[in-house]
């Protein structure tokens, strides 16, 4: 089986996100890069019962290699992503290149994209996803509309909001962009919560910047 280490991942990734209530239904899809090809979530198929030889391998020009099952409808969207940031990086644009996506409709980053235009800077957080959090203009699911317009909320960012839809994050491999995806909705529901008592304080686009300069070496270092 083709890419049988990253499909196995993508089905881990699909069952921890349904089990944490990011996953809701069949609702949402998670991709990997690797080299030419993409290992991809088919459409529409129950993450419980989801088997690694499920998760389809396309190239990047969305030809079938190895793929029994029609893939997710949002396949335009997660090629149009790496043909855009795969080399670069969706990130600060230091960082090595976009090689994994996940997109979610969890609740509360649902409900912030039917809100504004943005997620504010209410947290410092928002600087592991390159700044404020873009919503995306709403589209069609599925159109090379909302690939086009996730692509564009997404300069600069490992994160967007898809206006009235749900959310996409981004990573250098496929724990970056998961964990991204818990920390993109733990601080959509603070902001939720915060602007539902109050008006939310903002961090300046300094701090912002000096927080992602500090977060690049938080944690345990080898
Ligand atoms: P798929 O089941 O086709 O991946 O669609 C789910 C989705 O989130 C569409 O935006
Ligand atoms: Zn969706």
């Amino acid at each position: 089986m083709l890419l049988e280490r990253e499909r196995e991942e993508i089905v881990r990734a699909c069952r921890k996100l349904s089990a944490a209530g990011l996953m809701v239904g069949t609702a949402g899809n998670v991709s990997v890069l690797a080299g030419d090809l993409v290992a991809v979530t088919p459409s529409g198929v129950d993450y419980a019962e989801l088997a690694a030889r499920d998760v389809g391998v396309h190239r990047l020009d969305g030809t079938p290699v190895e793929a029994p099952l029609a893939p997710t409808s949002e396949l335009p969207l997660h090629l149009a992503v790496y043909g855009a940031y795969a080399g670069t990086g969706a990130g600060t644009g230091a960082g090595p290149g976009t090689a994994a996506i996940v997109h979610t409709h969890s609740v509360a980053a649902t409900a912030v994209a039917t809100l504004g235009d943005e997620l504010p800077p209410i947290h410092y957080y928002v600087a592991m996803f390159g700044g404020t959090v873009r919503v995306a203009p709403y589209a069609t699911y599925g159109t090379d509309e909302l690939a086009s317009n996730a692509v564009q909320a997404l300069r600069g960012r490992t994160a967007c909001l898809l206006g009235s839809h749900g959310a996409v994050t981004t990573g250098q491999d496929l724990k970056t962009a998961y964990d991204r995806s818990v920390y993109l909705e733990w601080v959509c529901d603070v902001y939720l919560r915060a602007a539902a008592a109050g008006t939310p304080r903002l961090l300046s686009p300094g701090e912002i910047e000096a927080v992602a300069a500090k977060l690049a070496s938080y944690g345990q270092r080898p």
